[in-house]
């Protein structure tokens, strides 16, 4: 997630890395860090929060041919100033994308060789291990070489030593890594946008491959120590067409990363038996509090918790939830759902349930945010960084989290996390023209389902009122006739979900009452029914009905992102939103 940046050249490098961590920014991090050689001397910069407080600490006249820079997104410590990078020990200095698993074993070694450390991240005790590598073998490839081959995970490392200042290293294997070229500069970044704004051509560093850098030259070394003729790339295209791998919105990428998030989410909790999910055997009542789609995401985990686990669960709006009476009691578990982890309205739900001793457990997507770090227990929703402002990946990761917290609580372990990549898969890659093109030109839409469908109705009409300004509503299929139903007129959009086989027939009574009335119905169902009370069918997969919602959501997102689309909105902002909401 977070971003490396590094620099080697006649240019001023202060500068040039902070416009490269500037344009990764979207990656989201928690703190920035550079490190500069001026004079021959070392000098490490490093603030908490946003780019700005860094680049308000730094000398911009001050001068630096070589300078190695980071955004951090945290994984080991919290987000602080001592935790952020770039870390030094000796006579190296790294910046460092990923995790290093077994950094705790390489730490013991270093305690006994009277290493000290001062952060709590794995990346400190990487970058002694390099220097400690370094006092017997004084060759800095063969070191970087043996480090590579010592460290276990995940890692992208941009690497200084002070004992030849005329190059800079990097070093990677699973994260991300470029280096780009100059005349008499070059570069290494996490990402094609941090080097746009001084050249198009870079070549991609593979894993376990060392970059020796200097201002006209570089050397690219594989694990044998041999040199290696790299591919000269040359990126054609805007900053922000890079950093949207070619898709039109980040909206649409997003939709299209559902099936990695959804992977991940599942391996986090269920490949280690749901060890990083704590007792919750002690609860007989949960409190779900959250905002807008996390909201959404809380009713489902209510039918589910409620339906497979008997555990009586309450799903409030946070805004409402903070100012009212709470009957809860030690035996509950307040749930404080949020993307961000800085939603104001869910973080004082959290302080107030905290102050009244009663045990909060946040579901966030963003690591050490203000609700992971004031509830008891957090629970990692993992689908990385989300940029448009519509949710849908985090969405759906919230729902899977939620999905598998049930099963937690059933004892269940059974889910066929690659048969539904696949089906997500296939899912994302549909669209529904004729469908959206209809919706475009009208100014309601309904939203109706039973049970955990009309959860699904009320995330899929935010969605589309969200992007697309079209008044949307969902209910309750059995209500409608309660009222709203007056609403429904020739040709009124309805669209009704049924993916509850128990339901079905209830369902398609309640669809057949506004078809009557003219509506234009569009059924979103897992049956094989066919008949002339629709108009349009989008049959989806039938899958275990604890994970059915993320197939059926699916299609709502992407009708929501086309009717958007064909009406020319500002499809990743959206008037009048933001993506994390910290005013009341
Ligand atoms: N694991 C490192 C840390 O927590 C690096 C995290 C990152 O990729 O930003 O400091």
């Amino acid at each position: 997630m977070c971003g490396i940046t590094g620099y080697i050249g006649k240019n001023n490098a202060i500068k040039v890395v902070m416009d490269g961590l500037e344009s990764l920014e979207y990656r989201g991090y928690d703190s920035a860090g550079i490190a500069y050689i001026c004079d021959n001397k070392l000098n490490i910069i490093k603030e908490e929060g946003k780019i700005i407080n860094l680049k308000n600490s730094i000398d911009f006249n001050t001068k630096s041919s070589l300078a190695i820079g980071h955004t951090r997104w945290a994984t080991h410590g919290i987000p602080s100033k001592t935790n952020s990078h770039p870390h030094s020990s000796n006579k190296f200095i790294v910046v460092h994308n990923g995790i290093i698993e077994n950094y705790l074993e390489l730490k013991e070694e270093l305690l006994k060789n009277d290493y000290k450390f001062e952060s709590d991240t794995d990346t400190e005790v990487a970058c002694a291990y390099i220097d400690f590598l370094y006092k017997s073998d004084k060759n800095i490839l063969s070191v970087l070489n043996k480090a590579s081959k010592i460290f276990k995970g995940s890692y992208a490392f941009g690497i200084i030593c002070t004992d030849d200042l005329n190059h800079l290293y990097a070093l990677k294997k699973t994260s991300p890594l470029i280096i780009a070229f100059g005349n008499d500069e070059n570069y290494i970044a996490s990402d094609i946008p941090a080097i746009l704004k001084y050249t198009n051509k870079y070549m991609l560093l593979d894993d376990y491959e060392i970059a020796k850098i200097e201002s006209s030259k570089i050397e690219v070394y594989d694990s044998n120590m041999n040199l290696v003729d790299k591919k000269i790339l040359e990126f054609e295209g805007s900053i922000e067409s890079s950093i949207k791998c070619g898709y039109e919105h980040f909206m649409l990428k997003e939709i299209h990363e559902e099936s990695e998030v959804f992977v991940n989410t599942v391996k986090n909790y269920l490949d280690d038996n749901f060890k990083n999910i704590p007792d919750l055997s002690k609860y007989n009542k949960f409190h779900i509090v959250a905002c807008g789609s996390a909201y959404h995401a809380g009713l489902i985990g209510k039918y589910l918790i409620e339906k497979y686990s008997n555990i009586p669960t309450l799903v409030e709006v946070a805004s409402e939830y903070r100012y009212k009476k709470n009957f809860y009691d030690e035996n509950t578990l307040v749930i404080l759902i949020s993307q961000s982890g800085e939603t104001i309205d869910t973080l004082a739900c959290l302080l107030k349930a905290k102050s009244d001793n009663i045990d909060t457990l946040s579901i966030v997507n963003v690591f050490g945010s203000s609700i992971a770090r004031e509830s008891k227990y957090v629970l990692y929703t993992k689908a990385g960084c989300e940029i448009a402002v519509a949710t849908t990946k985090a969405y759906l990761a919230q729902i899977t989290l939620l999905a598998l917290i049930t099963m937690y609580l059933t004892n269940n372990k059974d889910i066929e996390t690659k048969y539904i990549s696949k089906l997500i898969d296939e899912e994302i890659n549909k669209t529904y023209e004729d469908i959206s093109l209809y919706i475009s030109k009208c100014k309601n839409v309904f939203f109706i389902g039973r049970g955990i469908d009309y959860a699904l109705g009320m995330e899929g009409a935010l969605k589309l009122k969200e992007i697309s300004y079209i008044n949307a509503s969902a209910y309750p299929a059995g209500e409608l006739k309660h009222g709203t139903i007056s609403l429904i007129e020739e040709g009124t959009p309805v669209i009704a979900i049924s993916t509850d086989n128990s339901l079905l027939e209830k369902t398609i009574s309640n669809i057949k009452e506004v078809k009557a009335r003219g509506a234009k119905v569009i059924f979103i169902t897992t049956s094989k029914i066919d008949g002339d009370f629709y108009d349009y069918k989008i049959e989806i997969p039938k899958i275990n009905d604890l994970l059915q919602s993320i197939i059926t959501i699916i299609p709502l997102q992407i009708i929501a992102y086309e009717v958007a689309k064909y009406l020319g909105c500002d499809i990743d902002k959206p008037r009048n939103l933001a993506k994390s909401v910290t005013v009341e």
